[in-house]
């Protein structure tokens, strides 16, 4: 078992799961990813596989990938929240902050060179109330020795077209950051 596995055991003990009945789902990638996409919550396909970002959201997510010259394969992707919510709604404060040192040890194991956060659940989970969407999109944010970029959540990005033309700009930016 790799240290992700390891981390996949401590993900079942979590309260939320035995709340909610639900299957932990824990990041999924090459531990010596260059990137990591950081998500809110794995929904039901993602609960069902047991990976996360296999439904619309992911396809959507994953071709821009390609578009930029990314497989799947070679980057790392992850959650903020290891347990599917009940009713898809959005994770509370409470139940992040119970998810939280998971991430910071998925961060610590692949110390990648750029961590995307998609989305306002992963932005205000990892750096702070200041940063928003709107504002800090597409920047490189340095902080704890980190470099973070803020970008929407695939899902707003397929559904509201203003989202999808700046998710695409940010992608560009990040495919640029990469070379
Ligand atoms: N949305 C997320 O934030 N994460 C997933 O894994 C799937 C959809």
């Amino acid at each position: 078992m790799n240290e992700i596995g390891i981390l996949k055991e401590k993900a079942t003990g979590l309260s939320l799961c035995k709340k909610w009945n639900t299957k932990p789902v824990m990041g999924d990638g090459p531990l010596n990813a260059r990137v990591v996409f950081v998500g809110e919550a794995p929904g039901r396909f993602e609960e069902k596989e047991g990976r996360p970002f296999v439904g619309l959201a992911g396809k959507f997510l994953v071709r821009e990938l390609e578009r930029i010259g990314l497989r799947r394969e070679e980057v790392y992707i992850t959650n903020v929240v290891k347990c599917r919510p009940p009713d898809n709604r959005k994770p509370k404060p409470e139940e992040v902050k119970e998810c939280m040192h998971l991430l910071e040890e998925e961060l610590r194991l692949i110390r990648p060179k750029v961590i995307v956060l998609l989305g306002d659940t992963a932005v205000k989970a990892v750096l702070d109330k200041s940063y928003t969407i709107g504002k800090n999109h597409g920047q490189l944010i340095r902080k704890n020795g980190c470099d973070f970029m803020i970008m929407p959540h695939p899902s707003a990005a397929m559904r509201f077209n203003k989202m999808r033309v700046i998710f695409k700009a940010d992608m560009d930016v990040l495919k640029e950051l990469l070379k």
